[in-house]
């Protein structure tokens, strides 16, 4: 009973990686493929491109966020300034 109970999470949590393990991504209708080691999945992430000096002034509205692709094998970081979607073309 126990062990098909670890077994049952064991199953559950590899699904949970592949569904929020790196994927393949397209950006402007284009699969992204990693400039370093061509590999074609990804952690999609944000990065503001914000300064401490805009948020000061209360202009956060000025302040934006990039997409930022981190390659899942060498982790070579890409940014778009674009929005990224997720899956094959
Ligand atoms: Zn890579």
């Amino acid at each position: 009973m126990a062990g098909g109970a670890a077994r049952f999470f064991k199953i559950f949590s590899k699904n949970i990686k592949e569904i929020r393990g790196p994927a393949p991504y397209t950006v402007n209708g284009l699969e992204v493929i990693c400039v370093h080691c061509r590999y074609d999945r990804f952690e999609h992430g944000f990065a503001q491109l914000n300064t401490a000096f805009l948020s000061f002034l209360n202009l956060d509205f000025a302040n934006r966020s990039a997409n930022t692709l981190t390659c899942g094998r060498c982790g070579y970081v890409h940014w778009f300034n674009k929005e990224v979607k997720r899956g094959r073309v």
